[in-house]
């Protein structure tokens, strides 16, 4: 055999395991590389572990709720290292999931950092290994702002295992995880305030999501500072101050830095292979997933494009029936659905009000802003966001935003609507199911003015 493997898998996240699997299952050759833990980001500290602890959180709504409908509670306690154990058993178990599907694969894993020397060749602790194909798949990693103190600051890497629950938190960014991470400490009953440069949370998405969201977010007791970044952090014992640009001072315990990601592109060698990278540093990819250098591909978070585990798994399945299996798939990038798990909840697939507007179209508004049921009991002040933006000329749904419970498990079933190019008369046709709160959009009638 000319090379050792028909491919080399850098990178066990999410988008490298699948392809990797699927590629052994085509009958390729293959080895994977992941010097940190199996399963990458979205396992050991993104999404399931965030969602872990979203649910924890959301338990002190429910609490609070639960005696409107009769229950009378003891002053519910929370257990901070219990929740971590608990976190941390299962993602124990995930990693054992991830490690015996490339086993049963028939991949071979090498729990070791690997660089790339040339198109065809890897090195694994000081050892060179040929292949093929090479596929990167070495996802991102958080970005701290370049103030000084920014050490005192913790990113969401450091946040699924802290020693102790801060009394009092700030949290840095507007993006998913300032908004998720404000609304888990805040459910855990840690007193938090979001610092945020910018003047409309989730500033990607549809402006309304991120207007009501922060509402909401405000009556659930979430301190927001808008258009306020923070300038530095002084440690002053084990308390925390945060210098903040409109020249006040913020005492808290802890600093959450939710700036954003970068992906991990650098010191793998790849330039010296001749793989291209963008500005950014990410690595550029055509629509094949190849890089400038043809045996090499790239999936994922590394390449930038869209940061979302299903994303990079989808690429990983192009990139192994590509260059193993049979017949092209594609991937579109159009309609993706995404969920913040903030709280409350945030969903959304397609265009939003402004997108459709920039690219042209005559749209049609459908809001509906309501107290969904459950909260005509609890009295609690919060309020439900549906909205859809329609094609006049087609009638088609361009996009369905939503702020409120279970707004992800909702939104999964528009994205399908939206990928069969649903029209508003086909929702307006569809009987709703009564009461729930999915319902409402199939019965929104009049359009906003
Ligand atoms: P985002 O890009 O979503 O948000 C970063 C935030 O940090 C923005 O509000 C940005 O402000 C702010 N920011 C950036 N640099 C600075 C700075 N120097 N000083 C102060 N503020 C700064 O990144 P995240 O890290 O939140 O998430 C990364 C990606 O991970 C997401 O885009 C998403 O794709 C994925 N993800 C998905 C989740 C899900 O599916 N539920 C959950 C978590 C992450 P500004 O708005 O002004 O640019």
């Amino acid at each position: 055999m000319k090379y050792d493997y028909d491919l080399f898998t850098i990178g066990g996240g999410s988008g490298g395991v699948r392809a990797s699997r699927f590629a052994a299952g085509f009958g390729a050759r293959v080895a994977i590389a992941e010097e940190r833990y199996l399963g990458g980001t979205c396992v050991n500290v993104g999404c399931i572990p965030k969602k872990l602890f979203s649910y924890a959180a959301h338990f002190h709504d429910d609490f609070e709720e639960a005696q409107s409908y009769g229950w009378q509670l003891n002053t519910p306690v929370f257990d901070w290292p219990g929740l971590i154990a608990n976190k941390d058993r299962e993602i124990a178990r995930l990693n054992g999931v991830y490690k015996r599907l490339l086993e049963g694969s028939g991949v071979d894993i090498l729990n070791a950092r690997a660089t790339v020397v040339d198109a065809h060749t890897v090195e694994v602790d000081s050892r060179r290994i040929s292949a093929a194909h090479i596929l990167v798949a070495t996802g991102g990693w958080p970005v701290k702002p370049a103030i000084p103190g920014a050490e005192f600051g913790f990113t969401s890497n450091e946040a699924f295992h802290l020693a102790r629950l801060p009394q009092r938190i700030a949290v840095v960014g507007g993006g998913y995880i300032a908004v998720e991470f404000a609304s888990i400490f805040n459910g855990l009953g840690v007193e938090t305030t979001l610092v945020y440069r910018g003047s409309q949370l989730l500033k990607s998405f549809d402006a309304d999501l991120g207007r009501f969201l922060a509402d909401q977010m405000i009556a659930k007791g979430v301190r927001i500072l808008f258009k306020t970044d923070i300038k530095a952090i002084n440690r002053n014992g084990d308390a925390l101050a945060c210098a903040l640009t409109d020249g006040s001072v913020l005492d808290c315990d802890g600093i959450m830095l939710a700036t954003g990601r970068a992906p991990n592109a650098r010191g793998l060698g790849l330039e010296n292979a001749g793989v291209a990278l963008n500005q950014n540093g990410e690595v550029k990819v055509d629509a094949n997933f190849q890089t400038s250098v043809p045996s090499i591909h790239a999936i994922g978070d590394v390449t930038n494009r869209v940061l979302l585990t299903p994303v990079a798994l989808a690429e990983g399945m192009v990139v192994a029936t590509h260059l193993f299996g049979k017949g092209g798939r594609a991937i579109s990038y159009e309609n993706i659905p995404t969920a913040i798990f903030s709280n409350p909840h945030v969903a959304t697939v397609g265009l939003s009000e402004a997108a459709a507007r920039a690219r042209g179209l005559e749209i049609a508004i459908f809001k509906s802003t309501f107290t969904p049921l459950k909260h005509t009991l609890t009295g609690r002040p919060e309020k439900i966001l549906m909205k859809l933006v329609v094609d006049k000329q087609t009638d088609r749904v361009l996009g369905v935003h939503m702020v409120g419970a279970e707004a992800g498990e909702i939104i999964q079933g528009f994205a399908v609507a939206l990928n069969c190019g649903a029209t508003k008369r086909q929702l307006d046709a569809t009987i709703g199911i009564h009461p729930t709160i999915a319902e409402e959009f199939v019965t929104m009638r009049q359009p906003a003015a």
